[in-house]
C-alpha cells in the first residue's frame, strides 16, 4: 500500500520541464522529436521528454561556449552563493525530488530521500569551494625570477551521467564545474532525465545566468555527444558510467587531446576476517549490497569471508536479504525496487545461473522466485560456496546479488580482493588494526571502507584506479578536475 496517490505522482512528473535547457531558456528538439520515460516498477511510460537532434547537442555548446568568458569573470563568491542557493532549495523540495526519481529510477523512497541529500551536499561543498581557488607564489631556487602559479577554469565542458544516481551523479560534476567558472552541457540517462531538468529549473532559480548549465536529453547518447567531443571549442569531458563507453569516449577524445575524468564500473571486495565483528559486518554488507537495489557502482560485488566465519555469515547474510521487502519503491516498507530494465534483469539472471551451474549453492532467492508481474523484478539473492570460475566474481553484477566464498589467509584474501580489473572501492572488517592498515596498503583501489559499508560522502575524494577510470569528484581534489594550472616565470 502507497499513502501517495496516483494523482500526486503525476503531478509531481508533470511540473518537471520536458525540453531541452539551451541558454537559459526551454526549447523543445527540432522537428518536435520526443522520447518516453518508464516507470521501471510498471513498465508504464511517465511522461514524454525532448529527444534532441544532433544539432540540438550543438546549440547547448554554442551557448556555453558563448557563456564562457562572461561565467569566467563571475567573482567566486557570487558563483558560490548561487550553489548555495541552489542547496537550500533541493532541500527545500527533498520529497517532491526523492519521488521523481523513485518514479523515473526505481528505488525506494528512503533511498531516493538520501541521495537528494547527498546530490544536495555537492552543491553546498562546492559552494564552499569556490572561494579556496588559490595559487602559489615563490622566489625560483637559484633567486633568478619569481614563479606564480594560478588555477583558471578549463573552460566549457561536457558531462554525461548514467540512470543509477540520476541527481548526485550530475551535481557531482556540476558543483565543482560552477565553482571553477566552468560553462557546461550536461546530457542524463535517457532512463532517468527527470531528476536532471528538475536540477536545471532549480538552478535557473537560483540565478545561474543563462547558458552556464545547459541540458539536453536524447534518445541517441552517441550521435549527439560525438560532434561535441569532436569540437575543438570543448575543453573537458566528465563520464560517469560504464567502462567500455568510456573507453570509447577515451578514444573519441583523444583527437583533440581533451581533458578527460572517467568515473567508471566497479567489482568492490568485501573481506571479513575471522576477527571481524560479525553482526557489524553483516550490518554493512546489507549497506554496500543493497544501497540502490546492487546498481551502485560501489555495490560489494563479492564478499571474501575467512572459512572460520563463512557459514555463520552467510546464514545472517541470507536471513537480513531473504526478509526484505519488495516492490514499488513508493509504497510503503518497500525496501528493495525494480531492476532498471529487462536487460539488467536478464545479465543478472544469467550470472547468478552461470555460478549455480558451476556448483554455488544457492542459499535465498534466484530467478526462480522472480514475481511474474509487471516490472523488472529480481529476488535478493545469497549464493554460498561461489568457484572461482563464477562470471559474477569477475563481472560488475548491478543487481541484489550476494556472492560469497572462502578464504583461509590474509594473503589469498589480498589476492582475491585485487583478482579484477576493476579498483573503484574495497570493504574490509577487522578489529585488528595493524591488519587493518596492513589490507588498506595492498588493496588495488581508490577508496576503502574499514569497517563501514558506505564511503560516498561530498567532503572525500570518491574515484577509481585500474579500469574503474580516474580523476577524483568530492572533496577538496574535485574542483582540480575543472581548473587548469597557469605557471608565470616573473622577473622584476
Ligand atoms: P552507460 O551505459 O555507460 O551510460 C552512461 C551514460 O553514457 C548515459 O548517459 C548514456 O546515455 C551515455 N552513453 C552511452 N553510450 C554512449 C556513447 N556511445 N557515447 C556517449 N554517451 C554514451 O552506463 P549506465 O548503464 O548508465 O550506468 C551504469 C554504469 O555506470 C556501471 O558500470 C556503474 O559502475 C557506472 N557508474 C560508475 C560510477 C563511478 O563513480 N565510478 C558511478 C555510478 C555509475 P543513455 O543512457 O541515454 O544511452
Amino acid at each position: 500500500m502507497s499513502t501517495i496517490s496516483p494523482t500526486h505522482e503525476q503531478d509531481v512528473v508533470t511540473r518537471v520541464p520536458k525540453g531541452l535547457f539551451i541558454g537559459g531558456g526551454w526549447r523543445d528538439a527540432t522537428g518536435g522529436r520526443t522520447l518516453a520515460v518508464e516507470d521501471p516498477s510498471t513498465t508504464a511510460s511517465l511522461c514524454e521528454v525532448a529527444d534532441a537532434t544532433p544539432e540540438d547537442a550543438m546549440a547547448a555548446l554554442d551557448a556555453a561556449v558563448a557563456a564562457q568568458a562572461d561565467w569566467a569573470q563571475v567573482p567566486p563568491r557570487e558563483r558560490g552563493e548561487i550553489l548555495r542557493r541552489a542547496y537550500e532549495a533541493v532541500t527545500a523540495r527533498a520529497e517532491e525530488l526523492a519521488l521523481l526519481m523513485t518514479l523515473e529510477m526505481g528505488k525506494p523512497l528512503a533511498e531516493s530521500r538520501a541521495e537528494v541529500l547527498y546530490a544536495a551536499d555537492f552543491l553546498r561543498w562546492f559552494g564552499e569551494e569556490a572561494v579556496r581557488i588559490e595559487g602559489r607564489f615563490a622566489v625560483a631556487p637559484n633567486g633568478g625570477s619569481r614563479m606564480l602559479t594560478m588555477r583558471q577554469p578549463v573552460g566549457p565542458c561536457l558531462l554525461i551521467t548514467p540512470w543509477n544516481f540520476p541527481l548526485a551523479m550530475g551535481t557531482r560534476k556540476i558543483g565543482p564545474a560552477i565553482a571553477a567558472g566552468c560553462t557546461m552541457v550536461v546530457k542524463p540517462a535517457k532512463q532517468t532525465p527527470l531528476s536532471m531538468l528538475a536540477l536545471a529549473q532549480i538552478l535557473a532559480h537560483a540565478g545561474l545566468p543563462g547558458g552556464v548549465l545547459n541540458v539536453f536529453t536524447a534518445r541517441s547518447a552517441g550521435d549527439t555527444t560525438g560532434p561535441l567531443i569532436d569540437d575543438p571549442r570543448l575543453r573537458k569531458l566528465s563520464f560517469t558510467g560504464s567502462t567500455e563507453v568510456g573507453r570509447t569516449l577515451m578514444a573519441q577524445a583523444s583527437k583533440h587531446v581533451l581533458r578527460v575524468s572517467m568515473e567508471l564500473g566497479g567489482n568492490a571486495p568485501f573481506v571479513v576476517f575471522e576477527d571481524a565483528d560479525l553482526d557489524a559486518a553483516v550490518e554493512g554488507a546489507m549497506v554496500a549490497k543493497m544501497r540502490n537495489i546492487g546498481e551502485a557502482c560501489t555495490a560489494a560485488n563479492r564478499f571474501h569471508v575467512h572459512a572460520s566465519v563463512a557459514d555463520a555469515f552467510t546464514q545472517k547474510l541470507a536471513a537480513r536479504m531473504g526478509a526484505l521487502k519488495v516492490g514499488r519503491g513508493v509504497e510503503d516498507g518497500v525496501q528493495v525496487g525494480p531492476l532498471i530494465d529487462d536487460t539488467q534483469r536478464d545479465k543478472v539472471r544469467e550470472l547468478v545461473e552461470d555460478a549455480v551451474a558451476k556448483g554455488a549453492r544457492r542459499v535465498v532467492g534466484g530467478p526462480e522466485a522472480i514475481p511474474d508481474e509487471p516490472g523488472h523484478w529480481f529476488p535478493p539473492t545469497v549464493l554460498a560456496s561461489v568457484p572461482d570460475d563464477a562470471r559474477l566474481l569477475r563481472e560488475e553484477i548491478f543487481g541484489p546479488v550476494a556472492p560469497i566464498a572462502a578464504f583461509d589467509s590474509e594473503e589469498e584474501a589480498i589476492a582475491a580482493a585485487n583478482r579484477t580489473e576493476y579498483g573503484l572501492v574495497a570493504y574490509v572488517y577487522t578489529r585488528d588494526l595493524d591488519r587493518a592498515l596492513r589490507v588498506i596498503e595492498r588493496l588495488e583501489t581508490g577508496m576503502v571502507g574499514l569497517n563501514q559499508g558506505l564511503v560516498s560522502n561530498a567532503a572525500a575524494p570518491f574515484g577509481g584506479v585500474k579500469q574503474s577510470g580516474f580523476g577524483r569528484e568530492g572533496g577538496r581534489e574535485g574542483i582540480d578536475e575543472y581548473l587548469s594550472v597557469k605557471y608565470a616565470a616573473i622577473r622584476a
